[in-house]
């Protein structure tokens, strides 16, 4: 996806809020936009309350949305650095493109990890064969200094492990949990979950290690007592060795957590970087056709424009 709906006063401030090192309990509402040519999503990250959850910065909260209804998913040509794109999909299928010359299509239970490294490129689109319904997440992770100028990969992974246990179906998207590793390249500590609850009143092992946060994308559920409410992030701080999950009905809640994030990281539109001057710097480059960022071929339609920052009109910056 590409971040078309932005905040200036958010993308100018660091990490802040401080991670918790102790267990909190804070609500994060996300806030409903569109994205491409009119795909609505809910972002929950980045958020003025909160920016990480460990490496992760950005959640958009895909649909569920008919694309018969709301017309097929179109994001134009963006480049990206500094970052991870992960995709996971519970419905319908994207077509990726990119300046590598990946061509792949994503269906539901299947996950695409790009790794901008110092530069790329990509679009998104629903394949002319799509079924109607689309639905699913789109993450960020920010790659930590060490790891940022690397090299740009994509990686498609058509199959996770699953730990299944009555009335509860965990798919491992991210990290590790309970054993079961997600073959997904990342950079930094983190876990990423989709959890899928029947009738459930349970106990989740934690790394008190990690921060976390839930969010339920489909049902109702309750962490420790609290309610999981649709598009409202459940951030739980640090220092958790275990929640107690429960739900009457079926319910899908994403969970992601990590170490916290110890650089002081700054977003700008599809930009993860450090300094105004690196970002201002990423915006010229994409604009000029510099940069590094290649080209995606065969997406029918212009690539998008970076919007300037608000910063950039100042002489020197
Ligand atoms: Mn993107």
């Amino acid at each position: 996806m590409s971040s078309g709906h932005y905040d200036p006063q958010l993308s100018a401030v660091g990490n802040a809020p401080s991670p918790a090192t102790e267990p909190v309990t804070q609500r994060i509402e996300g806030h409903a936009a569109l994205v491409g040519d009119g795909m609505p999503i809910n972002r929950v990250l980045p958020s003025r309350l909160r920016r990480l959850v460990g490496p992760w910065c950005f959640l958009d909260h895909i649909g569920p949305a008919d694309i018969a209804r709301v017309g097929p998913l179109r994001v134009a040509p963006h480049p990206h650095i500094g970052l991870q794109t992960v995709t996971w999909l519970t419905a319908g299928e994207i077509l990726h493109r990119d300046s590598l010359g990946s061509l792949q299509t994503i269906r539901a239970g299947q996950l695409n990890v790009m790794t901008s490294g110092r530069a790329i490129s990509h679009s998104e689109e629903s394949p002319a064969t799509a079924p109607a319904e689309i639905h699913g997440v789109q993450f960020w992770t920010v790659l930590p200094e060490a790891a940022r100028f690397g090299e740009p990969t994509f990686d498609h992974y058509p199959l996770l492990p699953k730990i299944e246990r009555e009335q509860l179906s965990i798919t491992v998207i991210s990290g590790e949990y309970q054993g079961q590793r997600s073959p997904a390249r990342h950079f930094w500590p983190l876990v990423g979950l989709e959890i899928n609850t029947g009738v459930v009143d349970t106990a989740l092992s934690l790394d008190p290690a990690f921060e976390h946060a839930l969010l339920v994308i489909d049902g109702e559920a309750r962490v420790d007592g609290e309610p999981l409410l649709p598009n409202v992030m459940l951030y739980l701080g640090a220092g958790r060795a275990q929640i107690r999950l429960a739900s009457e009905a079926r319910c899908r809640i994403i969970l992601i957590g990590g170490k916290p994030f110890e650089e002081e990281v700054l977003m700008w539109w599809n930009f993860v970087g450090r300094s105004r001057e690196e970002l201002t710097q990423a915006c010229r480059d994409w604009n000029a056709g510099r940069g590094g960022f290649g080209e995606v071929h065969g997406y029918d339609g212009d690539r998008l424009i970076a919007p300037l920052p608000p910063w950039a009109a100042q002489p020197g910056v």
